[in-house]
């Protein structure tokens, strides 16, 4: 886990959002993000997880302003090799809050950047475009 000091941008370790973040993330299991269109390169996708991905898994839960379901590569796409380092947390320009998601969709960003659209916030409970988060303790933004 790195740390994450830079000027107040994420509060990580803080009590609220670091304990919300951490408690949902083991609540729902996954994170972040809606897909772009499913990739038509013939790349295999399933659910985060694993499994497959149910029709309606971009349906928005109430409870957590999250989706249903996240498409994610399959391993053995994965396997193929990342094009940026292994990430899975991701800090809120809007909010300043962190948020981390599970290893198959980290390993989906590493592998394909431009994979998904938009992010899932902790705190803010809802997806919002790529370009409002940064991986965490870097300017660095997500899907670049
Ligand atoms: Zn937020």
């Amino acid at each position: 886990m790195q740390q994450t000091t830079r000027g107040g941008i994420t509060r990580r370790f803080s009590i609220g959002a670091g304990i919300s973040a951490i408690t949902m993330s083991i609540a729902s299991r996954a994170w972040a993000t809606e897909p772009s269109p499913p990739p038509h390169d013939g790349r295999k996708i399933e659910a985060s997880g694993g499994g497959d991905l149910p029709p309606d898994y971009k349906n928005i839960d109430p409870k957590t302003g999250g989706q249903k379901a996240y498409a994610v590569l399959t391993p053995e796409e994965r396997a193929k090799g990342f094009v940026r380092p292994y990430r899975d947390t991701y800090t809120h320009l809007r909010c300043g809050t962190s948020t981390s998601m599970s290893k198959d969709i980290a390993e989906t960003f590493a592998a394909d950047p431009k994979f998904y659209n938009a992010a899932y916030c902790v705190h803010c409970r809802g997806l919002y475009p790529l370009k409002e988060f940064v991986w965490a303790g870097t300017n660095e933004m997500v899907g670049s």
